[in-house]
């Protein structure tokens, strides 16, 4: 009995203590009042009683006397951390160092500090952003026919393109001193998802030149000369700009690209300057084929030492006016279903001033660096956008269309398995967007957060997928057949393109999100290589001191959260005050971030350098981060809004999904462990009572159809920042006018089902019963001119388009000559 009481006080105390990150003065005292405690009251023999004493001074003294500490225990911990670093090479170094921490940082921490979150400010857009949200946008939507654009002219007609230019879309962030917008990252995204929601090919082409540019890398990096001439005619739309980097050596591997440039002399206007031969072979590059300048990316030698002592100076990033002598630009790829302009480009031996480098000599050798800052926030803006908006569309037009079309006498929307696609069409959705805005808040308040435009690209576009595939399937034949009334089969189609440009999902999953994440979220990791690359020995060894102990207690009081939160079902985490219809979840995720936190260290020590080839681990452990980060957008988002009451099915739905997910990856994870014992001890303390978490119920998935199939406030936030106007060009617009037409009339068709069933006249057209009722006097004329009007309406909604053979063949031969020749037009 008087042994539990013990046990109990001893384990009781270290995991309060360690829950509380008590200080070592703390847990010293307190190791020292228990001692005397059990000195002074406690049943043991003179030699138990000094061993205990002994044991304790030889584990606390070290610690309190920092200078023996750091001689013998921190310069051997040193050397043992030097030799499992792992190899880093200069592109990977500077791709894992870019870029700023927000949010993730937090769930990284296994605390994470909820007023924070709640306190980034929302998104907002400011009048001028809303005039031309309004204004610009919506007339540019009102241009598009995204049949005409892909089908007819495999390009955007020239108006679309003397629009874009004339109102500045193609200078959406950039500073207004040099003639741009300065719009917000929630703007910039905001028109992108209303663009991508009617035509992925005006999407495409307006997100390209915001996001890496060149422009963007002009304004970080160019010189003041750069600047001065380039934005002004950049942002009017007078210059039009491309980014190479990829070639078909160097994919994924960029950093990899065997193009070059040779520092030499060569004549330039009449005279010998200094320059740079370049020679190169680059492929999918979007806006190539019509550009006026070149953002290209080599690797520059200096063999003769013209501009400095180093031979292999690095990637380096030049703005090359396409007309120079040897640029050769104009072909066109076609990648799936868009008509943006895409294609390749190469030279060789292209002479170009050393004053083309952006940023000027200076910057020679940094474009590596340049290039994976700037996607540290554009990543987080393009693809996630275009995802988003085409899932808006179609998600408002499935549960438009599962409304609209009866089968079996009832609308499909009504038959629980097509019911189904239609929740994960609006629970994914609803994190799409919440996920996007949470990531975009971050970069509006001047982050750039790599890690979390990661997560936002990589998750986005895979949920984006899932969305159109549901869509797809819902629409059965009418998703298939092609024509100016098919308003998925393009997204559909084109679905990988956002899957693979600006890092491919894969690798992104795999390397990027917990590779990068351990070392710039964690917040000791980065700290620790950075000491030991120290080469001097003294200031190496007090920064590594500093740290790893700081680390240890972190990993000590994530272990205590993480078995105490578990075995209280999170109950004992905080949420925000207000946040009482959501409390559980908020603890829920403070109890996965704290187990999260564990499993990073725990996956660190272990594995060490070998963390980076496992990367089915790391993918589990991205997912993990990921996951919790999504949750905390959907939290934020109906936090935002102040918890309205409608949007809580969609926030209860999307919270069971991600935390019932972020539960299997886990289990994942261990079953996969390379140390068993390990993986045992690890999921006695994650899940004491077992995996308790479950998917959403089908009652909550079905509040969520419903939401979808008939207009309501929640449907209404869920889609909106689509273009739903109802104008000719727009099928998904329309349908929705159709939709609150049939909803309208649902009572009326209702009776008429009724009284044709009585008649005995079910069996005849919907006309033949209207005129019944009619000449019965058992509906009135306008109700039987409702009852037609809608069916007229249903009928238009789900008709398909059908060609002659010639008009077919004629097309396919159209696009394949369209498609290879330079276009014309600029
Ligand atoms: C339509 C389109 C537009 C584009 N626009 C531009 C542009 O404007 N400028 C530009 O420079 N580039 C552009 N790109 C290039 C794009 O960024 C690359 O396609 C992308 O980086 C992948 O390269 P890759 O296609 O050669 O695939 P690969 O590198 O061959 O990769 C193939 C697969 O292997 C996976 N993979 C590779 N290495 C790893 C690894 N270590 N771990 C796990 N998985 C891995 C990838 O994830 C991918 O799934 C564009 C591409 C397309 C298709």
């Amino acid at each position: 009995m008087l042994s539990t009481i013990w046990a109990i006080l001893i384990f009781g105390g270290i995991l309060t203590l360690a829950y509380q990150s008590a200080s070592l003065s703390v847990w010293t005292s307190a190791t020292v009042f228990l001692l005397l405690l059990y000195t002074l009251v406690g049943h043991s023999s003179w030699f138990g009683l000094f061993s205990l004493w002994l044991v304790a001074a030889l584990v606390l003294l070290p610690f309190n006397l920092p200078q023996i500490r750091k001689r013998w225990l921190s310069r051997f911990l040193l050397n043992l951390y030097r030799q499992h670093q792992p190899k880093m090479s200069r592109t990977e170094k500077e791709a894992l160092e870019a870029g700023t921490v927000g949010w993730e940082g937090d769930l990284f921490s296994g605390n994470p500090a909820w007023d924070k979150l709640l306190s980034i400010p929302k998104p907002t857009f400011t009048e001028e952003e809303q005039a031309f949200f309004d204004g610009p946008v919506a007339e540019l939507c009102r241009m598009l026919d995204d049949w005409d654009i892909v089908h007819e002219r495999a390009d955007l007609p020239p108006s679309v393109w003397k629009f874009l230019k004339d109102k500045g879309f193609f200078g959406l962030n950039m500073p207004k001193q040099y003639g741009g917008k300065e719009f917000s990252a929630v703007l910039q995204s905001a028109i992108v998802v209303k663009l991508a929601s009617i035509s992925a090919t005006a999407a495409t082409t307006v997100a390209v030149p915001n996001s890496l540019g060149p422009a963007e890398l002009l304004v970080h990096y160019g010189t003041t000369e750069q600047k001065d001439y380039y934005l002004p005619r950049l942002a009017r739309g007078e210059e039009m700009p491309c980014f190479a980097l990829t070639g078909p050596q160097a994919g994924s591997d960029a950093g990899a690209m065997p193009d070059v440039g040779i520092v030499c002399k060569g004549m330039w206007e009449g005279k010998e300057i200094i320059g740079i031969r370049v020679s190169w072979d680059k492929r999918y590059i979007t806006l190539a084929p019509v550009a006026t300048v070149l953002a290209l990316a080599f690797k520059l030698h200096d063999p003769n030492h013209l501009i400095g002592t180093v031979e292999n100076i690095g990637i380096t990033c030049a703005l090359i006016p396409t007309k120079t002598h040897g640029v050769v630009i104009g072909r066109r790829h076609s990648p799936l279903g868009i008509a943006f302009l895409n294609g390749p480009t190469q030279g060789k031996d292209v002479f170009i001033p050393l004053d083309w480098i952006i940023g000027g000599s200076a910057m020679a050798g940094r474009g590596w660096q340049m290039l994976m800052e700037c996607l540290s926030a554009g990543r987080g803006i393009s693809l996630p956008s275009i995802s988003t908006g085409v899932s808006k569309s179609a998600t408002a037009a499935s549960g438009a269309y599962a409304q609209i079309r009866h089968q079996f006498n009832r609308p499909i929307g009504h038959f629980e398995a097509v019911e189904e696609a239609l929740t994960r069409m609006a629970g994914f959705t609803y994190i799409m967007d919440a996920t996007r805005l949470l990531t975009l808040s971050q970069i509006d308040q001047g982050e750039k957060p790599s890690v979390a435009s990661a997560i936002s690209k990589y998750h986005v576009t895979e949920l984006g997928r899932k969305v159109i595939i549901d869509a797809m399937d819902i629409h059965g034949g009418k998703g298939i057949c092609m024509g100016p009334r098919n308003y998925l089969a393009l997204n559909y189609e084109s679905s990988p393109v956002s899957i693979t440009v600006e890092g491919a999902n894969i690798l992104t999953r795999g390397m990027i999100i917990f590779g990068q994440g351990v070392i710039r979220c964690h917040p000791y990791v980065l700290a620790e290589m950075l000491a030991a690359k120290n080469e001097n020995g003294d200031e190496a060894l007090t920064q590594f001191d500093d740290v790893f102990w700081k680390h240890l207690a972190f990993i000590i009081t994530n272990k205590a959260r993480a078995i105490l939160l578990a075995l209280t079902n999170g109950k004992l985490a905080t949420a925000p005050a207000a946040a009482s219809s959501v409390k559980p979840y908020f603890q829920q995720l403070s109890r996965f971030s704290a187990a999260f936190a564990l499993l990073s260290d725990v996956s660190l020590f272990t594995l060490g350098a070998k963390l980076k080839n496992k990367e089915k681990l790391s993918a589990r452990l991205g997912d993990i981060l990921s996951l919790l980060y999504m949750n905390s957008g959907v939290l934020k988002q109906f936090a935002d809004k102040n918890y309205p009451v409608a949007e809580l099915p969609l926030v209860e739905w999307s919270c069971h999904y991600l935390l019932h997910q972020i539960q299997e990856q886990i289990d994942g994870l261990l079953r996969n462990f390379p140390s068993r014992l390990l993986a045992f001890t690890l999921r006695a303390m994650i899940f004491p009572w077992g995996r308790r978490l479950r998917a959403p119920s089908d009652n909550l998935g079905h509040s969520l159809a419903r939401i979808i199939l008939e207009p309501c406030p929640a449907r209404s936030t869920l889609i909106a920042g689509a273009y739903l106007d109802a104008d000719p060009n727009n099928p998904v617009g329309l349908m929705e006018a159709t939709l609150v037409q049939v909803v309208a009339a649902i009572p009326l068709e209702k009776k008429l089902q009724k009284l044709s069933k009585e008649a005995h006249i079910a069996d005849k057209t919907l006309k033949e019963q209207v005129h019944a009722a009619l000449a019965n006097q058992s509906i009135t004329s306008e109700e039987a001119e409702q009852l037609l009007s809608v069916d007229a309406a249903r009928q238009r909604v789900i008709a398909v388009d059908d060609f002659a053979s010639d008009e077919l063949m004629h097309r396919s031969v159209h696009n394949t000559e369209v498609t290879v020749k330079k276009t014309a037009v600029y």
